[in-house]
């Protein structure tokens, strides 16, 4: 390898610019390293999510520099969960969540990391990565940079993932894997306060206000259960999803907004390692949690702040490299592990619909259950 100029070496590359990465770029920026950020696609656009985010991070977007006090947008306090039959259970939350779309989420973040200084590169897949001499090597179509850190921040599934035979991608077709999610923006008549989670055979679906009056539709199901259904979404929406009454009223009473869905396939909600080769994994990269919990954005914020305090003591000389990925890994267990753990156990409890049904009832008398398996699905604010 040619001998690299130290002003070509950057101190931090980051692969992917969802949530967790783009929050981790702005606080390296902030704190004055040089980062670089790699983004397949092109800001602003649309992401299946159901775009509800839990108030754990609310403090911490304020404190990466976007003021969500002036943006005027939903706060949201209570749950209500139908099961297929229509059962339904309505339940006040501990500390509750906002509404906003990744749309425009995502693209006001991505204006923050710019005035940051965060060097951007849209539309560039990262194809390789390697390693040697202490020094990552990462390499688009065009272009490869060199840098001291490496964080992977590409998502739930990414062609990194394939590359590197991780080991969730190996896995044969099972319960934790192969599901399908889609989003859709509504207009309809539903409280703007209310969350909810409506359960159908093979999936759920959750509704709630974003900004500028508009509602998520968002819902997770099987491969399976679009298969059964010729792979038509408009068929398996009128044959399995509207056989719950309240999923019938709002899919024969909204306005879609869009012409069709945003889709995405092949989600896994296997085990993940939280480092890679000496990267770390940050966001859904590390770890999904089950929808259903609504707390995959906090937790992709969560582990972008704690690989930021790790990376900027690599970064000081407080630690070596080994020592940032051990301690990364353990923090990373400790925040995250339980919460996937228990989203895991929830989620095998929706999907059969006379379980859910059951499960719906048994709940109903008991509000202090709800609220612990709430309380062991998120954390606090951080
Ligand atoms: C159906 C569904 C509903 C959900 N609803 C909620 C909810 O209501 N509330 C909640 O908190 N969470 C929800 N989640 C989870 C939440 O969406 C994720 O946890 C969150 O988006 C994770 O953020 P991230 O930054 O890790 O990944 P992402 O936001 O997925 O970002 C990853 C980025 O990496 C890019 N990328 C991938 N590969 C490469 C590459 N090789 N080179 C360059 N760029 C690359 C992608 O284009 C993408 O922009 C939901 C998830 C699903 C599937």
């Amino acid at each position: 390898m040619n001998q690299i100029s130290p002003e070509n070496i950057y101190d931090v590359a980051i692969i992917g610019g969802g949530l967790a990465g783009l929050s981790l770029s702005i606080q390296l920026a902030k704190a004055g390293y040089r980062v670089v950020l790699f983004e397949k696609e092109k800001y602003p656009f649309h992401r299946v999510c159901g775009e509800y985010i839990s108030l754990e991070s609310w403090d911490f977007i304020n404190e990466l520099g976007l003021d969500l006090n002036k943006m005027n947008l939903p706060h949201i306090k209570n749950l209500q969960v139908s099961a297929p039959g229509g059962k339904s259970i309505s339940h006040e939350l501990d500390l509750g969540g906002f509404g906003i779309s990744r749309y425009r989420l995502d693209h006001e973040l991505y204006k923050v990391a710019k005035n940051a200084g965060v060097e951007i590169r849209e539309n560039t897949k990262v194809d390789e990565v390697t390693f040697s001499n202490e020094l990552f090597t990462v390499s688009c179509k065009n272009n490869a940079v060199v840098s001291k850190v490496l964080a992977a921040a590409f998502g739930k599934r990414s062609n990194l993932d394939i590359k590197w035979s991780r080991s969730f991608i190996l896995k044969k077709s099972g319960k934790l894997n192969n599901y399908i999610g889609v989003k859709y923006h509504i207009e309809t008549d539903h409280p703007a306060d209310t969350i909810a989670l409506h359960n159908f055979q093979n999936g759920y679906c959750g509704i709630s206000k974003i900004e500028d009056g508009k509602y998520c539709l968002c819902y997770l199901t099987t491969a399976a259960n679009l298969k059964n259904h010729h792979n038509s979404i408009p068929e398996m929406e009128k044959m399995v999803l509207q056989k719950n009454p309240f999923l019938k009223t709002i899919f024969n009473n909204a306005t879609f907004l869009y012409s069709s869905p945003v889709t995405i396939s092949q989600i896994s909600f296997d085990k993940k390692s939280p480092v890679e080769n000496h990267i770390l994994m940050i966001g859904d990269s590390a770890g999904m949690i089950t929808p259903l919990c609504g707390n995959g954005m906090s937790m992709a914020f969560n582990s972008g702040k704690i690989a930021f305090q790790l990376i900027q003591k690599f970064l000081q000389r407080l630690l070596t490299r080994i020592e940032m990925e051990d301690q990364y890994r353990i923090e990373w267990n400790k925040q995250f592990a339980g919460r996937l753990r228990a989203g895991r156990i929830i989620q095998s409890l929706f999907g059969k619909e006379s379980l859910t049904n059951i499960f719906i009832s048994l709940l109903k008398p008991f509000p202090s259950i709800i609220t612990r398996l709430i309380k062991s699905t998120h954390g606090k604010p951080f």
